[in-house]
């Protein structure tokens, strides 16, 4: 239903930029993963790239350069094109259904999938995944909802699949480990790619009278 998203890692481009980046794109540390709550992190030098707080210092400077020369916009765009189609919760529940029934068909049931315009990126994270459990008559039911920041409303596609493929894997691995990496590699084999360009387009819209890069 959906093509396969944006440009591969490391496919030829005769504008990538950014090629220089990626043999040395490392996954983001286990401990960390998509919870950016920032309080811990008060270095001032690193207060401009705090959601890359994860890579090597020799990654944030790279990107800092680039910001730098105010190209760090131009260049996410070259890198992807397009904007996905997804523009509300029912087209986002169906992309991420078929996500689901594809590499997690005895995962637990989803209820709900939405775009949440107050789900704050810095505050909590990327995406929420909520778990409610009750217990109905004799039985404990548990109740899945994923949420996605309204900013990756509009984005490339490759940006809603890597948190739809996050969330997703929390249905099975509760905690940012090695089991959940490798959950996320197998529904996206450029996840950590795409999570790398994703923090480079949050860290784009920090910078002071930038724009939104894909908008409808
Ligand atoms: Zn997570």
């Amino acid at each position: 239903m959906f093509g396969s998203p944006g440009m591969p890692a490391g496919m030829d481009h005769p504008l990538d930029m950014t090629r220089a980046f990626y043999p040395s794109v490392t996954p983001m540390r286990s401990s960390r993963g998509l919870a950016l709550t920032h309080t811990s992190h008060g270095s001032p030098k690193s207060s401009d790239m705090k959601y890359l707080l994860g890579y090597s210092d020799e990654l944030q400077n790279k990107v800092r350069a680039l910001t730098d020369a105010g190209k760090l916009g131009d260049m996410l765009q070259q890198r992807y094109p397009d904007a996905h189609g997804v523009r509300n919760d029912r087209a986002l529940y169906a992309y991420v259904m078929d996500l689901k029934n594809t590499y997690i068909r005895n995962g637990a049931q989803v209820n709900k999938v939405a775009f949440d315009s107050k789900l704050q990126v810095i505050a909590h994270a990327l995406g929420q995944h909520t778990t409610i459990s009750r217990v109905q008559g004799s039985k404990l039911k548990t109740k899945h909802e994923i949420r996605v920041a309204s900013v990756f409303r509009e984005t490339p596609e490759a940006f809603l699949k890597m948190i739809a493929v996050h969330e997703l894997a929390h249905l099975k691995e509760k905690h940012h480990d090695k089991a959940f990496y490798k959950l996320c590699e197998l529904m996206e084999p450029n996840y950590h790619q795409y999570e790398f360009d994703l923090r480079l387009y949050l860290t784009h819209l920090d910078l002071p009278g930038a724009k939104a890069l894909w908008t409808a």
